[in-house]
C-alpha cells in the first residue's frame, strides 16, 4: 500500500492528494468530500473544516488529533494539518472511518483518481447568540457602533519605516474610515482623532463606554534586520487567543511593549497561562463574532489587493489593547512599515483610500451576516 501511495504523491501536481508529514501519510480531506458528494466548508480563522452530507457531518480542526462525527469525538493518530490552504488528516484511519460509516468500497486507491477543487470554498460562520441573557449585548444585536483605534500616538511613534511612522499612517486610515463608515450609516468613534498618546487599557475603556459593536485596532507591522525587512511584507489580522507561533508572540510583545516604554503603568508584555484561562472564559461570547468579522476582513483584503497576505493571514496572540474590550475585537496589521513596497503603499493617498475601502466593505458584510442570522432567530 505504501508503495502505491508514494507513486501518486509524486505524480501529483499543485495540490497533492497525499503528503507525508512527520512520517505519517496525510490525506487531503477535499478528496473525501468529492467522493461522497459532501459539501465542504472551511473557516479560515478558526481553521475548522466541515464535510456535510445529507445525514451526517464531520468536523476537523487544524492542530487537533481528533474529529467530530455528528457531534461524537473520534481520535486520530496525528493532528489535522494545514498546508497551502489544504487540510490533511491521517490517511489510512480517515478512510477506514468512512468505510465503516458508509459500508462502501472506498479506498485510498479510488480517492487518488478524484479531481480536486482549486480553492477551498470558504464558509460564512454564524454568530453565537448567548441564550443566557435576555438583554442584547455587542455581538448579538444589530451592528451600529464601530470603534476604530488608531494605534500609538503622541510620544509613542509605533514602528518606524524609512520615511514614516506607524502612528501617522494608522491615524490617516482611521480618519478615512470614519468618513466612509459614517456615510454608510454607522455610528463611528475613534479612540484618538489627533496625534496624542493614549494608554492601551484606556482605549478599550473608551470602546466599552461607547458601547461599541465592533472594536478595530489599526497597526503597521515591523521586523528587524535588513535581510528580513526585504523579504517580510503583507497584512495580518489578530484575534485575541493564545499565540500559535513564536512570531505571533513576538509581534504581540512589540505592540504591547511600546506602551510600557512610554509610561503606561498598567501595560504588560505577556499574559500568564492563568490570565489566559480567565480571559478566554470572559471573552467567550465575543469570540465567535470576532472570528466572523475577521473572515470578512480576509475576504475583503484577499480580493486583488496591492498588499499581500502574510502566511495564513490570521493569528492569535495576547494583544493588551484587545484584552479589555467587551465586544468583538480584532487587531489589524495593515502591512509592513519596514518593507519598501508596503510602506510606500500605506503612505500614498491611493493606498490609504484602498485600505479604508476594504475595511469598510468588511464591516458592511459583517453587519449583513449578523442581520441574516438575527432574521433566522425570529421564526
Ligand atoms: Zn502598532
Amino acid at each position: 500500500m505504501l508503495f502505491l501511495l508514494a507513486v501518486f504523491v509524486y505524480s501529483a501536481t499543485a495540490s497533492p492528494m497525499l503528503i507525508k508529514h512527520n512520517s505519517i501519510w496525510m490525506l487531503n480531506l477535499e478528496a473525501l468530500a468529492n467522493h461522497e458528494n459532501y459539501t465542504i466548508e472551511f473557516h479560515p480563522v478558526e481553521k475548522r473544516l466541515s464535510l456535510k452530507g445529507n445525514s451526517s457531518e464531520w468536523v476537523f480542526v487544524v492542530g487537533f488529533p481528533y474529529f467530530l462525527h455528528d457531534g461524537k469525538t473520534e481520535s486520530l493518530s496525528a493532528p489535522v494539518y494545514l498546508e497551502k490552504d489544504k487540510v490533511f488528516a491521517p490517511a489510512e484511519e480517515t478512510v477506514k472511518f468512512f468505510q465503516k460509516e458508509f459500508n462502501k468500497n472506498i479506498t485510498l486507491d479510488t480517492i487518488k483518481n478524484l479531481v480536486l477543487f482549486t480553492d477551498l470554498p470558504k464558509a460564512k460562520p454564524k454568530p453565537i447568540i448567548p441564550q443566557t441573557s435576555k438583554k442584547e449585548t455587542a455581538g448579538t444585536r444589530e451592528v451600529k457602533t464601530i470603534v476604530i483605534d488608531p494605534g500609538h500616538g503622541g510620544k509613542d511613534p509605533g514602528a518606524l519605516g524609512k520615511k514614516s511612522q506607524e502612528k501617522d499612517i494608522v491615524l490617516s486610515v482611521a480618519k478615512l474610515l470614519k468618513k466612509k463608515l459614517t456615510k454608510e450609516g454607522f455610528n463611528v468613534k475613534l479612540t484618538r482623532e489627533k496625534d496624542v498618546f493614549i494608554e492601551l487599557s484606556q482605549r478599550a475603556n473608551l470602546a466599552n463606554k461607547w458601547d461599541g459593536d465592533l472594536f478595530i485596532s489599526l497597526h503597521c507591522n515591523a521586523v528587524d534586520g535588513i535581510e528580513r525587512q526585504k523579504r517580510t511584507e503583507g497584512y495580518h489580522f489578530y484575534v485575541l487567543r493564545a499565540p500559535e507561533s513564536e512570531e505571533d508572540k513576538a509581534i504581540a510583545r512589540r505592540e504591547n511593549k511600546v506602551a510600557s516604554l512610554y509610561g503606561d503603568k498598567e501595560a504588560k508584555e505577556e499574559l500568564s497561562p492563568l490570565e489566559w484561562f480567565k480571559l478566554e472564559a470572559r471573552l467567550e461570547k465575543y469570540k465567535q463574532n470576532s472570528y466572523m468579522y475577521t473572515e470578512e476582513l480576509l475576504n475583503s483584503f484577499n480580493n486583488n489587493g496591492k498588499i499581500k497576505q502574510l502566511g495564513t493571514g490570521v493569528g492569535g496572540a495576547g494583544f493588551m489593547v484587545l484584552v479589555g474590550a467587551l465586544m468583538p475585537a480584532v487587531l489589524v496589521e495593515l502591512g509592513f512599515i519596514t518593507h519598501p513596497k508596503d510602506e510606500n503603499y500605506m503612505n500614498s493617498a491611493k493606498g490609504q483610500e484602498d485600505l479604508a475601502n476594504r475595511i469598510t466593505k468588511s464591516i458592511i458584510e459583517y453587519k449583513k451576516a449578523v442581520n441574516d442570522y438575527r432574521k433566522t432567530l425570529q421564526h
